[in-house]
């Protein structure tokens, strides 16, 4: 057995990093600054996008995103149920309702068909996830999303560095990305909005400090008035200079970190293969490049006659962390009470929801630790 604890994710940071923003804050200016302009431009040419927004988190941006489109009473918003609970907050906390389409069995994505299903009168719009660093179909969502006249957002929380039929995810409309520490790049905490909607891009540069359309820096540096008045209420969800100094210096390294994870789930799909109880997710079959932000495997529970949660705990007692991407938002706590109604009508979410898992990967894990982990696997399933 493992002497040391493998968590099932951890952040690459250098000591380079940690002088870099050492010296961010020895500056005399450590909130929204000049890093986060240059993080922003860099973002922009690496996605191919048109313009980007730091903010403080994913949340923050499906926050402001909703506000910005004027999402809320009497409006529908498709999304996976399958998903971060964040997004299905976010939408009911605007006033709206979200519509939960299911995916599809072993990629977790919505499909053209899922989606299609619930488009309403009143839907608005969509939110696709591109789940564990594969892409979602795009081209017949947005073709979906024409035809019915509604907008489609994608949640790009996992998919930086994916490409969807050769073009870089967050290229084609407007996405969300996350700097969450477990996520292939951070900024302690972040997100990034993307967006080739200029007007939309303005909208959320403005949502984001107050409503004020300058924040202190543009203030200092560019002699606007500190009299700026707010244009329209908004929020506090500006990034610190102290974090986009590190989202500047691990951006520069993704490629190098999304090279590792590809080698280490390769190693993994290998050494799982022969081991039934076991079932990884399955490949897109369109082209596409992976950026491996998980590794999920779902446990047979048949076959192996332990709960996913036993499981987990057998492989915490060995040493090996995991992670639950996701448990369904619709039983959740919350959402089984208010919206009970969707429980028992998503039978591919739901089926997932009770047998997910995620290994532990991480660029800086070794085929050692990968090693290790199918080791504990094979032991477990032996003793039950
Ligand atoms: C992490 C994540 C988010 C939220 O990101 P934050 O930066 O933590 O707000 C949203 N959606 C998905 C699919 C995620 O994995």
């Amino acid at each position: 057995m493992r002497k040391d604890f493998l968590p099932f994710s951890k952040p690459s940071i250098s000591e380079d990093d940690i002088k870099a923003v050492g010296d961010v804050l020895r500056s005399s200016w450590i909130t929204t600054g000049p890093k986060n302009a240059e993080f922003e431009n860099s973002f922009t040419k690496y996605i191919g996008c048109h313009g980007s927004v730091a903010l403080t988190s994913a949340t923050a941006g499906m926050h402001l995103l909703l506000k910005a489109l004027g999402i809320g009473p009497g409006d529908e918003v498709i999304t996976p149920s399958m998903t971060w609970v964040s997004t299905v907050n976010m939408i009911v906390l605007s006033g709206a309702k979200p519509v939960f389409a299911d995916i599809d069995r072993n990629t977790l994505m919505i499909t053209p068909e899922s989606l299609e299903k619930c488009v309403t009168g009143k839907t608005k719009l969509a939110i696709p996830v591109h789940f564990a660093g594969a892409p979602a179909d795009l081209d017949p969502l947005y073709a979906i999303s024409r035809k019915h006249g509604f907008k489609i957002v994608e949640d790009t929380a996992h998919a930086l560095g994916t490409a969807y039929k050769g073009e870089m995810i967050g290229r084609r409309g407007t996405s969300i990305f996350s700097f969450h520490p477990i996520k292939n790049i951070t900024t302690g905490e972040g997100g990034m909005f993307c967006s080739n909607d200029q007007e939309l891009l303005t909208q959320i540069r403005q949502l984001k400090f107050h409503g004020l359309g300058v924040d202190a820096y543009d203030r200092q540096t560019f002699g606007r008035a500190p009299q700026a008045q707010v244009l329209e209420p908004g929020f506090k969800y500006n990034m610190t200079d102290i974090s986009a100094v590190l989202g500047i210096r691990q951006l520069a390294k993704v490629e190098e970190f999304n090279s590792k994870r590809r080698s280490l789930a390769a190693l993994y799909r290998k050494e799982l293969s022969g081991i039934e109880e076991i079932i990884p997710l399955s490949d897109p079959d369109y082209a596409f490049t992976h950026s491996w932000h998980l590794f999920i495997v779902r446990l047979d529970i048949e076959k192996s006659g332990m709960n996913r949660d036993e499981f987990m705990g057998e492989l915490k007692k060995r040493n090996i962390g995991t992670g639950l991407h996701f448990r369904a938002a619709h039983l959740q706590k919350y959402y089984l009470d208010k919206m009970g109604e969707w429980n028992g009508r998503l039978p591919e979410t739901e089926w997932n929801s009770e047998r997910i898992f995620s290994l532990p990967l991480f660029p800086d894990m070794t085929g050692e630790d990968v090693r290790d982990v199918v080791c504990a696997i094979k032991e477990i399933l032996k003793k039950h």
